[in-house]
């Protein structure tokens, strides 16, 4: 399905330009318009999912192989020493186009800062009880 109101299927469809560093039946890989440093790209599905729990599997399991190849060639081309992978789901988590998307970002030695969480300290008897409520609503 692809949404006729979503930007992004708009652009993984060739309806609005996009920086395309790939494409082929399922995706469109673009540059980022507001890149956390240079080369960030975007791997789009050609089809419309709001986000991860959504995503069709066989797509899903298409997405990390091409964003490895990805950052593969990024290393190659761009002399970034690595990269992220991200994929943020929901307002809270900082989903902002409400598209699948996964976020591909080279680093460089001292390149940009991007922000990383503060690690908290995890009280036992809240991990268990926190595992147990994730596991048995995974069931
Ligand atoms: P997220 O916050 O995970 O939903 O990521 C959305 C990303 O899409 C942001 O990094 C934006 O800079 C980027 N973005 C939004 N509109 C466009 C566009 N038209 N072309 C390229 N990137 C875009
Ligand atoms: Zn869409």
């Amino acid at each position: 399905m692809v949404d006729k109101e979503c930007i992004f299927c708009r652009i993984a469809g060739g309806e609005i330009p996009s920086s395309t560093i790939y494409e082929d039946e399922d995706f469109r890989v673009i540059l980022d318009l507001g890149p956390a440093s240079k080369g960030h790209a975007l791997i789009l599905p050609k089809e419309h999912y709001r986000d991860l729990c959504e995503l069709d599997h066989t797509i899903a399991a298409k997405v990390l192989p091409l964003a490895g190849r990805l950052g593969a060639a990024m290393k190659k081309a761009l002399g970034c020493s690595g990269f992220n992978v991200v994929q943020n789901n929901g307002e809270d988590a900082g989903q902002t186009v409400f598209h699948f998307h996964v976020h591909v970002i080279p680093r460089y030695k001292d390149g940009a800062k991007i922000a990383a969480w503060e690690p908290q300290k995890a009280d036992p008897e809240q991990l268990s009880r926190l595992s147990s409520s994730i596991k048995e609503a995974m069931e």
